[in-house]
């Protein structure tokens, strides 16, 4: 039985790691059965998530299937499909000095008990997709929703264990001291998604342990758009990336750089841009989000006077609502460039060409996401060579993450590790290396 509410942590990871040592969890069919129990869940209440997602970020339902229940839901079917052809032992050559009859390979272990802690902007999914890989390592997990999306952290809190084995799973929810106390517990893997502030806290709780860590961060992952691309497809990608989920999005286009002709070019067309997918007041549009709460609502408003307003600008604290809003003529000094914007804030700073962008690029921290719209293989080739980034999107804003067989993950101050498909398997378990030299 899971008793989530009385349960200390020290108690739940010991009873994780009992059953774990039972071997019960190795098995590809308990791993593929927890895979098809947590599609079930997401098939069967899909809804009552939706309404989650909903009460805590305005999210709408489709916005909710989309990013976050179908999202999951593709992440579980792709590796269904794939487990047993991942999970294959891969033979490696052996050196002549060990005669022809040794041979070798590695094959994957489970690591043992795993813990999830996932962020509010995509509270279900940032849970969700990580458990994925973890269960199919084999792993028992402890799953800490953030309290900052109460409403999803119940839902799951109520789903996760009606649905799984609780003997190896469980959800733990709570704020900063339930976050530390789980911390102080031995864990086999840590995977945090969040900011790089606490991604310290948790390496540093890690290290006591000899943990290893996945940190999926954040950080500001800038667009460079070159003279002559077609602006109007460069608009219509841009907003649709950026103000997904009011721009909460840690993968979300945070600023563009482009020469001053393609700048004064882009933006009525954003302007336009904003309008065809808002309508002329997107506070009343059901597919437009929330901001998650007062305190980032008001980090927001405090940035939104870093540039002449192109398009937006308005807000409503009441409704943690702020326009989406393209912010023209941007110093490169302002406070709005000087962090993560994490909202819908979209500030155009200009530069000379792409040596400059390049050069602006590398002189700030390496980024998450790292898009650029043209037309020229040259410019292509040398962002490709030049920067560095978690991941890089040619002509389209966030869809890297939707590839199943691309790795997920930042680079530097954007995070460490990755994890999707089948990168999950390699982060969520132990390559064995295995030499077989027989002895006749
Ligand atoms: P958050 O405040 O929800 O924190 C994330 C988790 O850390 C929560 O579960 C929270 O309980 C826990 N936490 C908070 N303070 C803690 C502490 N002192 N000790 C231990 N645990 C603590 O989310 P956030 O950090 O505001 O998330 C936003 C950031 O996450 C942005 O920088 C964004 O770019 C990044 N992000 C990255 C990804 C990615 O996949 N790389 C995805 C989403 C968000």
């Amino acid at each position: 039985m899971n008793h989530p509410a009385i349960e200390q942590p020290a108690t739940t990871v010991a009873r994780l790691r009992a059953t774990f040592a039972t071997g019960r969890t190795k098995p590809v069919e308990w791993r593929t059965g927890q895979l098809r129990r947590l599609r079930a869940m997401l098939t069967e209440r899909g809804t009552d998530l939706a309404a989650a997602l909903h009460a805590d970020l305005g999210k709408s339902s489709t916005e909710a299937y989309r990013t976050e229940i179908d999202f999951t839901l593709r992440e579980i079917d792709h590796t269904l499909d794939h487990l047993q052809e991942w999970l294959r032992p891969e033979p490696a050559p052996v050196p002549a000095h060990l005669g022809a009859d040794a041979t070798a390979w590695t094959q994957y272990d489970p690591l043992g008990v795993v813990l999830v802690i996932a962020p509010w902007n995509y509270p279900a999914q940032l849970l969700l997709a990580p458990m994925v890989g973890a269960l199919a390592s084999g792993n028992a997990v402890v799953a800490k929703p953030s309290e900052l999306a109460p409403a999803t952290s119940a839902a799951l809190a109520e789903l996760i264990p009606a649905y799984l084995d609780t003997d190896a799973v469980a959800v733990v929810e709570g704020g900063v001291p339930e976050t530390t106390a789980l911390l102080a517990e031995r864990f086999d893997h840590i995977f945090y998604t969040g900011n790089g502030t606490v991604g310290r806290i948790v390496m540093r709780a890690a290290a006591e342990h000899l943990t290893p860590v996945t940190l999926e961060l954040g950080g500001k992952s800038p667009v460079f758009v070159d003279r002559g691309a077609d602006l109007g497809v460069v608009a219509d990608r841009l907003a649709r990336g950026k103000f997904l989920n009011a721009g909460q999005t840690c993968v979300a286009p945070d600023y563009v750089l482009t020469d001053p002709e393609t700048a004064a070019a882009l933006e009525p067309v954003l302007v336009r841009a904003v309008e065809a997918l808002f309508g002329a007041d997107p506070a009343q549009s059901p597919e437009y989000g929330r901001i998650i709460n007062e305190r980032h609502f008001d980090r927001l408003s405090g940035l939104l006077g870093s540039g002449r307003v192109a398009v937006g600008g308005g807000s409503d604290r009441e409704a943690k609502y702020i326009a989406p809003t393209v912010l023209a003529d941007v110093d490169p000094a302002s406070p709005v460039m000087r962090e993560e914007i994490f909202g819908p804030i979209l500030p155009i700073v200009t530069v000379a060409g792409l040596d400059e962008a390049i050069g602006f690029i590398n002189d700030r921290d390496k980024p998450l996401a790292l898009y650029v719209f043209t037309e020229s293989d040259a410019t292509r080739s040398r962002i490709a060579a030049e920067t560095s980034s978690g991941g890089l999107g040619y002509g389209l804003p966030l869809a890297h993450l939707t590839v199943s067989d691309l790795p997920f993950g930042g680079v530097g101050e954007s995070g460490m590790g990755s994890y999707h498909g089948r990168y999950s398997i390699e982060t969520f378990s132990h390559r064995k290396a295995v030499l077989d030299k027989p002895l006749g």
